[in-house]
């Protein structure tokens, strides 16, 4: 494989954004195709996330901007310098960036201090000493500098992680399901403190997840994939709020799809009565389709219209998550407030409260 020189120089810092650009990426294993014609954008400072189901070849992405995975279409760019292209590739130690794993890999017979060093052999005694002091500062974890990593919690083996990613001061950070290892409670934990990290330290980073709360929390902007391609990018909260395709809908959140017909520009006819957009439905009238209702679309009101059995409960604190069945025979799911404390089989009343509906074509024979 040819490589592709001029790459990484200080000089290169000066760049104009974006830090990051994947055009039309496409990669193999063998004949099997694992990304299809992907193309992303990381300005400098942003933290991204590519979030998708097992096997949609987020990894695969990963490793090719490390410069681990070679592309059969078009080229990735970092700082404004091609370092994939088909048939080219600069090697991973040239990109100036920095990894973090699932399960951490440090080195279990160096200390804090010496894993943090390992990537630093370039620098003088002296040099090195500062900037891994530097990043034990940074990250918290100073008071751990002589300890050996099975004498650290998860979090703590999680932070040398990200110290030693961090100490060659890379261009761009990309960690490939870092928090999986982690229990739930520290994993939510981790990844807020982490995001606060990187925006503290303005550093750039790409993160593989397969946990849309992992995503939620560290990316400003999250691509959903499916079957090798970016099918949704965009802020969390437009994610949620307006996934674009039923995939997208499904994966993120919790919620049901509400079987309906429309019924006027911005109406649609349900059994559970008509519901009104805020915004044209870009469909003729009679259209089939099916409308997404969120479980906070769903509210507890003693005189709303719905009534419904109690199937399911899950209390989460402050709110609990029922599972209901109407009188119409359709399962939804609601968020209450945690006073409004329901057992199985307990008569409740709801009502619908979507501005903007969500909508998605339906099978007529559905
Ligand atoms: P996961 O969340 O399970 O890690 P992923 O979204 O990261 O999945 P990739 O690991 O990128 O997915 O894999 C994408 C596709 O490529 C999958 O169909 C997978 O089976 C295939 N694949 C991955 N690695 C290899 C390999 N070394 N050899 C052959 N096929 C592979």
């Amino acid at each position: 494989m040819n490589s592709i020189s001029a790459l990484g120089t200080d000089d290169a810092l000066a760049a104009p954004r974006p830090l990051l650009e994947v055009r039309g990426i496409s990669c193999n294993y063998g004949l099997e195709r694992a990304v299809f014609d992907l193309s992303l954008t990381v300005h400098r400072g942003e933290q991204v996330c590519l979030l998708g189901p097992s096997g949609c070849g987020k990894t695969t992405v990963l490793r090719a901007i490390a410069g681990f995975h070679s592309v059969l279409t078009g080229g990735i760019f970092i700082n404004d310098l091609q370092v994939s292209a088909p048939g080219a590739m600069v090697p991973p130690e040239a990109r100036r960036v920095g990894m973090v794993f699932q399960d951490h890999a440090l080195f279990p017979h160096l200390s804090v201090r010496q894993n943090v060093a390992s990537g630093l052999r370039s620098l003088s005694a002296g040099e090195q000493k500062t900037a891994v002091d530097d990043m034990l500062d940074r990250m918290d974890i100073s008071r751990h500098a002589e300890k050996y990593p099975h004498e650290l919690s998860g979090g703590q083996q999680q932070r040398v992680a990200l110290a030693r990613a961090l100490a060659p001061k890379p261009l761009l950070l990309l960690m490939d399901e870092p928090f999986s290892n982690l229990d739930q409670e520290l994993r939510e934990h981790m990844g807020q403190e982490v995001s606060d990290l990187l925006k503290e330290n303005d550093i750039t980073c790409v993160m593989v997840t397969h946990d849309q709360n992992d995503a939620f929390a560290l990316g400003d902007h999250v691509g959903v994939m499916a079957d090798g391609a970016i099918v949704q990018w965009d802020t969390p909260y437009n994610l949620y709020h307006q996934p674009r395709t039923h995939f997208v809908a499904d994966f993120i959140g919790n919620g049901i799809f509400l079987p309906g017909d429309v019924s006027g520009s911005a109406r649609v006819a349900t059994a559970l009565g008509e519901l009104e957009s805020d915004e044209a439905l870009d469909r003729p009238v009679e259209s089939p389709i099916e409308v997404l209702l969120r479980p906070d679309d769903v509210v507890h009101d003693p005189e709303g219209p719905i009534r419904a059995t109690v199937r399911r409960r899950a209390f989460k604190g402050a709110e609990i998550m029922y599972t209901l069945r109407t009188t119409q025979g359709i399962t939804l799911l609601a968020l209450f407030p945690s006073h409004a404390n329901y057992e199985i089989g307990d008569e409740v009343s709801v009502r619908l409260a979507v501005d903007h509906l969500v909508v998605f074509d339906r099978d007529p024979e559905d």
